[in-house]
């Protein structure tokens, strides 16, 4: 393949690895015996399990923000002369603004994912040898989206509890008490501007 690709030919990732690594539908074998890496820059809109957690998830520049993810393939020797194995290295990291449970404002969460994976057969092995190995598994087949597997392990990384240690803002007690502070400010202008008028008046 040349370095000028048509862009028909080509998927919506932008490297040209990626063509022939399809993240969407993942040859974990083939990547792992290639000692193959690959690696992508893309913003949280294209991301929507992970947008759907953000603070403020219908601003732009939330949408707009980078998320970075690399993964690397490597084959190891298994147990006892057994077959080499499929693993799998998965990084990923993303600066995603959450919700703070006491003022509701934003608080900066960093995910971060750095982890190995090992492959097994199926989804019926890795359910099988799951609770005898302490390494995560995936399954080789169906051949999975490894955009989802970034994105569920960014997911599983979000806290529980979100909260600023203090928070920036005084926390609004009540929708009631917000309303009455709105309605508060043209009248506390009113006795200037009546002054104001009494001074042309006068
Ligand atoms: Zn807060």
């Amino acid at each position: 393949m040349g370095c000028i690709v048509g862009q028909a030919t080509l998927p919506a990732m932008k490297s040209r690895s990626s063509a022939v690594w399809n993240p969407a539908r993942f040859d974990a074998r083939a990547f792992a015996q290639a000692q193959a890496q690959l690696s992508d820059h893309s913003t949280l809109s294209e991301w929507p399990r992970l947008l759907a957690e953000a603070h403020g998830l219908d601003d732009a520049s939330v949408r707009e923000l980078p998320l970075a993810w690399a993964i690397r393939g490597e084959m190891r020797p298994g147990p006892a002369g057994g077959e080499p194995q499929v693993w799998l290295h998965v990084a990923a990291k993303l600066a995603l603004p959450l919700r703070c449970q006491r003022c509701l404002g934003p608080v900066p969460a960093d995910l971060q994912v750095d982890r190995w994976f090992r492959f097994v057969a199926d989804e019926t092995t890795a359910e099988m040898e799951d609770e005898e190995c302490e390494e995560d598994l995936l399954a080789l087949e169906p051949k999975p989206s490894v955009l989802d597997v970034v994105e569920d392990e960014l997911l599983m990384e979000l806290p529980l509890m979100v909260m600023h240690d203090v928070c920036p803002e005084p926390v609004v007690l009540s929708a009631g008490d917000a309303e009455a502070g709105s309605a508060t400010e043209p009248e506390r202008k009113n006795p200037f501007e009546v002054l104001q008028a009494l001074k042309r008046g006068a």
